[in-house]
């Protein structure tokens, strides 16, 4: 079988998102990862332990969307792997772990989502065109096993419509046709996770 290769485009993407969330200090201590589709039936992913922000040309591996995951793949792969077989149309994931969303998913894991209303930036996500609409940003308790994980998270959020979800205590998926809308989606839920726990602050 041919070797899927990580073409330079991929690289970019992947390295430009790293420096931007690592710069926002989304990814402390070499956390969170990000993963682009290549093909039908391939991704490329940031390896284990590499540090978002300064990310190179080796720190991304070929994964095979209905194979076994290759040696040196963040633990999280299974995360990724399930968006991208359940909706062909994704082109990016990117999985942070951001202070607001850390803090806010574990306050409000017990609701199971976090709702978000009233808010313009809501118009950043695809599909929502009014300030007046509900976000509903779905939360998971945290797992280690993640393909199991994945499994549950991917049963609830089936045409939800909202492009990210929460891990309780661990952070934001979130994803997007292309690389720039999935950093649009999740620099867009990002704020909306800060501006709601700054109200909850005042309040
Ligand atoms: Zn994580």
């Amino acid at each position: 079988m041919l070797q899927v290769e990580i073409h330079d485009d991929a690289v970019d993407e992947l390295m430009a998102i790293g420096r931007f969330a690592a710069h926002r200090d989304w990814v402390p201590a070499t956390s969170g990862n990000f993963s682009r589709r290549l093909d039908a039936h391939h991704i490329a992913i940031t390896r284990s332990g590499a540090d978002k922000g300064a990310l190179g040309p080796d720190d991304f591996l070929v994964v095979r969307l209905d194979g076994p995951l290759p040696l040196g793949v963040s633990a999280e792969t299974p995360l990724h792997v399930a968006r991208y077989r359940n909706e062909p149309s994704i082109g990016a994931v990117v999985h942070i772990h951001s202070l607001a969303a850390t803090v806010l998913s574990r306050v409000l894991a017990d609701r199971g989502a976090i709702e978000l209303e009233g808010f313009e930036m809501h118009k950043a996500l695809s599909g929502f065109t009014t300030h007046e609409s509900n976000v509903r940003l779905p939360i998971f308790p945290n797992a280690q096993d993640t393909e199991q994980l994945a499994r549950t998270v991917e049963a609830a959020i089936a045409g939800s419509g909202v492009p990210g979800y929460l891990l309780a205590g661990h952070g934001l998926y979130a994803w997007g046709t292309t690389m720039d809308q999935a950093r649009r989606h999740v620099e867009g839920l990002e704020f909306l996770l800060r501006c709601s726990l700054e109200e909850r602050r005042l309040s």
